[in-house]
């Protein structure tokens, strides 16, 4: 018998009404900051008898140890056993703790993975809130949320920071590793399915994203196999199974079925939309796109503004005006939001020619996407360091100097066709 737990042990209220909480600086008792130190979250399956069920441990300091304001590392583990669990449903379980420390009042989350950032609030450490809250919290949400696959719960918390490097690098960075590489190996013809996701349309009502191995959620959060995972835990949920056995178009990546599904799912808003294009049906976008991409006229190419980018780009648009013009749930050919590792896909724009296209790129997303990137290019087209040929904001950001450097450069998008 499975008894759902409606109470949390915890000082401070619990309520997705503290979801959109920001905690300032002035306000803050402590932080924890993935990008500046050794921080992981991490679901991991076990077997039963190596789980004990509701037993939480925090191994390092406390909130009380710790100096105000200050920066800590803070790691944990969050073990799960159960006869339906799979590994492939580690991932889902772990985007959803965004949400769960979001709702706890006075503390705030954001990012994944290895680079989540918490902050816990003067108020609530007034209040009593330690660490060992937060293992409170995880426990309790996932027993109740993921009671079909969840049957043993145990979180262990390091705060210790030699601890913390060593399950982010001993740990957590190679199981991530080895997720990613299981998707690198799947392609969009190797499978027989793809899934769509509507998570979004709370805000864009509208709003459908198809999920295929090849291009993840515009959102970066959702690949092909967390859609799956999804739709496994919950098959009347955001996530639902396209076929795909009427193309109509492998080049655009257009289907009979992909069209009925996004024309369902968008109450009939959309009736057509393709993976490979993004001149024709292409995909809409919501509001939580990682990157956009644009056309770029007078190189025949296309601009990728990254959300981190605050910059010009030669668009003579900012990430945030291009953003005005492609949100919220229609199509604008010439535009498109995308995930960060849609950019080295084969599919990106395939249908327009594919990553040649890209003219422009900012300095840190292309560093980012380099070696992936860099792979596509010398396998599709056999150019090598293809990221040396695209321009950044420190070479140019208006089209007259991106033009020259591209001319210079030998820029395979400059001998294309223009794309209208
Ligand atoms: Fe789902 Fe797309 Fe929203 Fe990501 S952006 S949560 S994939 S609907
Ligand atoms: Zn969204």
């Amino acid at each position: 018998i499975k008894i759902k737990i409606t109470n949390i042990d915890i000082p401070v209220a619990f309520a997705s009404a503290f979801e959109g909480e920001i905690i300032r600086r002035k306000d803050m008792q402590v932080e924890f900051d993935g990008s500046r130190v050794d921080c992981a979250e991490l679901v991991h399956t076990c077997d039963a008898s190596e789980v004990e069920d509701h037993k939480i441990t925090v191994v390092g300091p406390e909130v009380d140890d710790m100096e105000l304001g200050s920066k800590n590392s803070i790691a944990y583990v969050v073990k799960v056993a159960g006869k339906n669990m799979q590994p492939d449903f580690e991932p889902v379980i772990e985007r959803k703790f965004h949400n769960y420390i979001n709702c706890i009042e006075g503390v705030y989350h954001t990012g994944q993975r290895d680079m989540q950032r918490i902050r816990i609030s003067k108020d609530a450490f007034a209040a009593g809130f330690k660490i060992k809250h937060i293992g409170e919290v995880l426990y309790t949400q996932v027993k109740n949320e993921f009671d079909a696959v969840v049957d043993k719960c145990e979180v262990t918390i390091y705060t210790d920071p030699a601890e913390c490097t060593r399950i982010r690098h001993e740990v957590a960075i190679p199981i991530f590793e080895k997720r990613d590489d299981r998707l690198n190996t799947l392609t969009d013809e190797s499978v027989d399915v793809y899934y769509s996701c509507i998570l979004c349309q709370a805000f864009s009502p509208s709003h459908v994203c198809v999920v295929t191995p090849e291009r993840l959620g515009l959102c970066g959060a959702v690949s092909w196999l967390d859609a799956k995972a999804t739709h496994e835990l919950d098959p009347n949920g955001p996530c639902q199974v396209i076929t795909k056995e009427r193309p109509i178009d492998e080049n655009l990546g257009s289907y009979e079925d992909v069209d009925e599904a996004v024309k369902k799912l968008s109450q009939g808003a959309l009736e057509h939309v393709t993976l490979y294009s993004i001149m024709q049906d292409p995909m809409t976008s919501c509001g939580c796109f990682e990157c956009i991409c644009g056309i770029e006229p007078f190189s025949n190419g296309v601009v990728i503004a990254n959300r981190e980018y605050a910059g010009m780009t030669p668009l003579g648009m900012t990430f945030s005006e291009m953003a005005s013009m492609t949100g919220g749930g229609v199509q604008t050919p010439g535009f498109m939001g995308h995930g960060k590792h849609f950019i080295s896909s084969k599919k990106f724009m395939k249908a327009e020619g594919g990553i040649e296209r890209i003219v422009w790129m900012p300095k840190e997303l292309k560093e980012f996407v380099a070696e992936r990137l860099n792979n596509t290019a010398k396998e599709l087209y056999g150019i090598e360091n293809f990221t040396d040929m695209i321009g950044d904001e420190t070479i140019a950001t208006d089209p007259e100097t991106l033009v020259g450097f591209l001319t210079e450069k030998g820029h395979p998008a400059l001998a294309l066709d223009p794309m209208m």
